[in-house]
């Protein structure tokens, strides 16, 4: 089966330690440019995160999951100087030909038709940016075309949820005055805001106050696995009426029901997401948001090149072949349109 171009809503590659190798291929991590090749990755929303806390401290076992403590906050001066150099790491890449820093739909087509891989550079929360947001213009210059308010953290602009298992998504108060100043500044230099790592009650608020798409780049279905970082049915729905979209996450520890970290998790686990959430709000608001890098996923499914398996999966579950190209790239394609052209 020759498969669809893939979109990718989100991974951390560029943030990782052998970052500075991802042209020439990673002795580790998921993803990389030649891996991103083989495995028919055309686009993804490259993160870029700033850290603050160990993997280990996210995921502390409990006998139902796991929990933790918000983590704490970051300062914008240690933000605002690693995601400068991060981002230059993204531009490197693209005048060597390896991306190309997507700012426009056509930036998306042209890689669809075999042109270079399309980057859409991403901030995984807004601490490098001021709370005047005077920065933002200058992100926006640099091709920043996707911002994520928060990570699992509280900001300038709001809270993150701490992850959590089970849980609500309902862990703290909303978006401050800066923030909801930052969603309609977003709006108007036609940005995607990403949802994803957002308290319920800052959710609300930007579905609220935004005028475009909603979407949340990497979370998954509440109903199938009961974490904090998961969508409940409701917020689903809100999307859905936004003609948004959620981009399902393989890490672990999101999809499983009983939130442990197995990696013998079959990839049916992760299928039963994108399942939920075509059968509750429709598959045009189902995607891929992989989390790559940003934690571990099924050994079923190893790194990027895993994703032409996961497709096949998709087509093993009774998806049409339709419906598995809206999954791997025209959702996304038709949502960052939107955005980026509101
Ligand atoms: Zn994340």
């Amino acid at each position: 089966m020759r498969n669809p171009p893939i979109f990718d809503g989100h991974h951390d590659a560029l943030t990782r330690p052998t970052a500075d190798r991802l042209a020439g291929g990673r002795p580790d991590g998921h993803l990389d440019v030649p891996r991103a090749r083989a495995a028919g990755l055309a686009g993804a929303i490259w993160a870029i995160f700033t850290d603050g806390v160990a993997t280990d401290d996210l995921f502390v076992p409990t006998p139902d999951g796991y929990a933790a403590p918000l983590a704490p906050a970051l300062d914008h001066g240690t933000a605002a100087a690693h995601a400068t150099a991060a981002a230059g790491r993204l531009h490197a890449l693209e005048r060597d030909g390896h991306v190309r820093i997507a700012r426009t739909v056509a930036d998306l087509d042209a890689a669809a038709a075999g042109g270079p891989h399309a980057a859409v550079l991403h901030l995984e929360g807004a601490e490098a940016i001021d709370p005047d947001l005077e920065a933002l213009e200058h992100w926006h210059a640099a091709g920043l075309r996707s911002l994520g308010l928060v990570w699992s953290r509280p900001n300038a602009f709001g809270h993150g949820v701490p992850f959590r298992h089970p849980s609500s998504p309902d862990t703290g108060p909303g978006l401050t005055s800066a923030g909801r100043a930052l969603v309609a500044r977003a709006n108007h230099l036609n940005i995607l805001l990403d949802v994803s790592h957002l308290n319920a009650r800052g959710f609300a608020d930007v579905a609220a106050i935004s005028t475009a798409p909603l979407v949340a780049s990497h979370s998954g279905a509440h109903a199938i696995a009961p974490s904090s970082r998961n969508l409940t049915d409701d917020q689903l729905d809100v999307i859905a009426a936004s003609d948004g979209l959620v981009g399902i996450p393989f890490i672990i520890e999101f999809v499983r029901a009983d939130g442990r970290l197995d990696p013998t998790t079959p990839l049916r686990t992760v299928v039963a997401h994108l399942r939920h959430v075509a059968d509750r709000v429709g598959v045009r608001h189902v995607a891929l948001g992989s989390d790559f890098d940003g934690g571990e996923v099924p050994d079923a499914l190893g790194d990027v090149t895993g994703l032409p398996g996961l497709l096949d999966a998709l087509r093993h579950d009774g998806f049409t072949e339709d419906e598995v190209r809206g999954i791997a790239w025209d959702n996304w394609r038709r949502v960052l349109g939107a955005a980026w052209a509101a």
